[in-house]
């Protein structure tokens, strides 16, 4: 796997704290979190292809809501359209194009795997209604929620994928740590793992494999964590053989950016 992201596509990076982009959404399970083990852009320990979204709320018949206002696009199977790498491979799922455009795009979210779709094509949808109970439909392991954000085409799985972690609000209390690992060329590494160490927590991050999950149009991250309490927290990593630390501040309903670079070309 042949590390990506080209030096001359790295914008000039946030400084510091923003919350310009784009934290627009609700979570579609209320109190779920992303499973750490297969945020977006990672591959579960190798395990997996690259993850284009985040799985949430495992568990059967769990009621999905909507991340926020907008149009049903698509509810149903996916045996005669292809949303993933084939059909059937999100079961059943919804499309909810949002009301919200952002940055000149039309944003879509894309909830999969369902055991049940509650919603119609055409509906007309707020914050929280109810879209469909979680399941293990298509290709999936066991019941859980796939979530996806998707700008411009709903059907592209490879490019329209965007961090899901990036456009939901934080738990209260609790921001957000985006970041990029890039080296000395400035180019992203990619499946690299980083140690986030938090008041509350350790976690860990790997840096996106991409293969079609890109960064964000603004932040051009490579790596994302949602829900850190607010306060400072170090993250570390070792590329290389050599190790790398910064540490960051995290402010409330914020996110907090970093870039950490390595010494390899
Ligand atoms: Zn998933």
């Amino acid at each position: 796997m042949a590390p990506t992201g080209d030096a001359n596509k790295l914008r000039r990076p946030p400084v510091g704290v923003t919350n310009e982009p784009h934290l627009l959404f609700a979570r579609p399970v209320a109190n779920s979190a992303p499973s750490s083990q297969y945020r977006f852009g990672m591959s579960y320990d190798g395990r997996l292809a690259p993850h284009h979204g985040v799985d949430t709320a495992p568990g059967l018949g769990i009621p999905i809501g909507a991340a926020g206002p907008g149009t049903v696009f698509w509810a149903g199977d996916d045996l005669t359209e292809v949303f993933g790498t084939k059909n059937d491979f999100y079961g059943n799922l919804v499309v909810v194009k949002m009301e919200a455009v952002w940055n000149g795009h039309t944003v879509y979210t894309l909830y999969g795997h369902m055991s049940q779709v509650a919603a119609t094509v055409g509906q007309v949808v707020a914050t929280g209604d109810l879209l469909g109970f979680t399941g293990s439909a298509g290709v999936a392991y066991g019941p859980h929620l796939h979530f996806e954000v998707r700008l411009d085409d709903p059907y592209s799985y490879f490019g329209a994928v965007r961090n899901p972690e990036l456009w939901y609000k934080p738990i209260p209390g609790a921001g957000i740590i985006a970041g990029r690992l890039i080296n000395g060329a400035g180019r992203f590494v990619p499946g690299a793992r980083l140690f986030i160490n938090c008041k509350d927590a350790l976690r860990f991050v790997d840096t996106y494999w991409d293969q079609g999950t890109p960064p964000d149009d603004v932040l051009v991250e490579n790596f994302a964590v949602s829900d850190i309490p607010q306060g400072n927290c170090n993250i570390e990593t070792t590329v290389r053989g050599i190790r790398y630390a910064t540490s960051v501040y995290v402010p409330p309903g914020e996110i907090a950016f970093v870039i950490i670079q390595t010494q390899d070309k």
